[in-house]
């Protein structure tokens, strides 16, 4: 049964744009000691921009373009949509490109097949370290440490074009980080998203302690392994890949625009993405386990 003190917490949170699903993840989150939080559409506003693209020939630059926006014009991934508006910026006739046997793999990218030939489009992982270091004089590392994602297109001739996104770190989001330290909570970010470009945005967001090109299935690992350092882990996350992580921690945190499959499996919603409302909650949560005692 649930403490009409609860109950009436609940409700009150509900209005102040915090949802529980339930009385128990009030108390839970009173225990919290680490939070985990994905870095794309969490941290940041989820919405990258190409800033700077580089190919192979200027030449080829029409037809590669136009390749690359039939592609990812498939894709719903964020980094898939500002490449494709890219390229509709750039293209001013829209010729039509078939594409055959587009996959996605997930946590690095998508291929597919034009004309017989293999195109991948994604991280360094996907196409080759190799090519990829060395594409452009190593623009790629130089890109990163602005905080920019890098994504590369590859056929069979090697990578034709490297594409560099500037998602922007959330106005709110320095200040969540550092109030969560303040109160003893240890955050970590994790992203699939590589080294470098990690180590900046979670450097801008205050955070020391980030874990870089985690595939979805091993933010799952990783909160497991957070669980046995500090018992009780919170996660937060918006999309379909943090879904599992937030169902291994022992509360999980949707941000409200996410995925329905995140709001569905986390037990705490953020109505409005407003990352400062986990330190309300918890300290919400913090009252109301000193009254329930
Ligand atoms: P995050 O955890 O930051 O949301 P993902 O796990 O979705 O990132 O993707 C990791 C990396 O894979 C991206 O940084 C990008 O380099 C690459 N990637 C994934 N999907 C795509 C796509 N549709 N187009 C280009 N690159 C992609
Ligand atoms: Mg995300």
């Amino acid at each position: 049964s649930i403490m009409p003190a609860t109950l009436s917490a609940i409700s009150n949170s509900a209005k102040n744009g915090i949802l529980f699903k339930g009385g128990v993840h009030v108390e839970n989150l009173s225990y919290i000691k680490a939070i985990a939080l994905d870095k794309t559409g969490t941290l940041t506003n989820g919405k990258p921009i190409v800033t700077d693209a580089f190919f192979k020939s200027e030449h080829r630059k029409t037809a590669v373009l136009s390749t690359i926006k039939a592609i990812e014009s498939e894709s719903t991934h964020p980094l898939a949509r500002a490449i494709t508006a890219f390229c509709n910026d750039y293209l001013d006739n829209t010729c039509k490109t078939d594409i055959q046997k587009m996959t996605t793999i997930s946590g690095n990218g998508v291929t597919a097949y034009v004309d017989e030939e293999r195109w991948e489009i994604g991280n360094a992982a996907l196409v080759g370290e190799t090519d990829a270091i060395h594409f452009h004089d190593g623009i790629a590392a130089k890109l990163a440490e602005q905080g920019k994602t890098i994504v590369f297109a590859k056929n069979d001739s090697g990578i034709t074009a490297l594409f560099a996104l500037k998602d922007t770190i959330r106005k709110e989001a320095k200040d969540a980080i550092k109030d969560l330290k303040k109160s003893g909570i240890h955050p970590v970010m994790l992203t699939g998203d590589n080294q470098i470009t990690a180590s900046t945005i979670a450097k801008e967001a205050g955070i020391d302690h980030f874990i870089a090109e985690c595939l979805p299935e091993e933010k799952v690992n990783h909160v497991k392994r957070l669980r046995q350092h500090y018992q009780n882990v919170a996660m937060v996350g918006d999309g379909i890949n943090d879904a599992p992580a937030l169902a291994s921690a022992n509360v999980g945190i949707a941000m409200g625009e996410g995925t329905d499959v995140a709001l569905e499996t986390a037990d705490v919603v953020l109505m409005k993405n407003d990352l400062p409302k986990i330190m309300n909650a918890i300290r919400l949560s913090n009252r109301m386990n000193t009254i329930v005692k």
